[in-house]
């Protein structure tokens, strides 16, 4: 998780090292508010 709050008051994860990404799209299949969409 990031050390940010973001508007809803959530600590949102933070995005830190997009190069390690392998768009595997489990982030976006797990999120609960369906709010991740992965393209590569
Ligand atoms: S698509 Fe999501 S779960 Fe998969 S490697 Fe990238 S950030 Fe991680």
């Amino acid at each position: 998780m990031g050390g940010k709050i973001n508007r809803q008051g959530y600590a949102a994860a933070d995005f830190t090292r997009p190069e390690d990404c392998t768009g595997c799209a489990a982030c976006a299949e797990t999120c609960p508010d369906v709010c991740i969409r992965v393209w590569r």
